[in-house]
């Protein structure tokens, strides 16, 4: 390769370098209005905010939680796994608003929905309001409830459980 076509090649590479970094930044702006700062990682470390709620006897530690000028608190959690094609798994669903209700305990404030983020860097915004608060109390409710022991999952079977609805072995 000549000097000036190396030269050419090597301010291409920079170029590119750059618009990559750039977008990387702008993503991380846009990210950074829709959900907030952040404001505490886990990231396995035990080191992000833990959540208790003595109402619903329920605690946890999400991933991320960041914050919007508004107030409200937003749960991120990580999955090392891609995006399913059919979507996000119910029992993943059912995880983050158990985050958001414990943000809503915790800070009297409830967050408008939650994220779940895949390895594959695809996120899915999950709502958060009355209707998906009521489903997932009556999880909870359930959960008190002694599993019953069915072993073989069926149409019929599953239809007829309490664990239905969190439960990605129903059939
Ligand atoms: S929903 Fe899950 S726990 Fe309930 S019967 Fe089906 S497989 Fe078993």
């Amino acid at each position: 390769m000549t000097v000036p076509v190396l030269g050419e090649a090597l301010l291409f590479a920079a170029g590119a370098a750059i618009i990559g970094v750039a977008g990387v930044l702008l993503a991380r702006r846009a990210r950074d209005r829709r959900y907030g700062r952040l404001v505490s990682v886990d990231a396995g470390s035990g080191g992000g905010a833990r959540l208790r709620s003595e109402r619903f006897r329920i605690s946890g530690r999400p991933d991320v939680v960041r914050r919007r000028r508004d107030g409200r608190s937003i749960p991120v959690e990580l999955k090392t796994r891609p995006l399913p094609a059919d979507g996000p798994p119910r029992s993943h669903i059912v995880q983050v608003w158990a985050y958001c209700l414990l943000l809503e305990e915790t800070e009297g404030v409830p967050p408008p929905f939650g994220v779940l983020r895949y390895g594959d860097g695809r996120e899915v915004e999950v709502p958060w309001g009355s209707e998906e608060r009521g489903i997932l109390l009556g999880i909870r409710r359930a959960m008190d409830l002694p599993y019953d022991g069915r072993a073989r999952p069926s149409r019929a079977r599953c239809a007829q459980c309490r664990w239905c609805a969190i439960c990605d072995a129903r059939a």
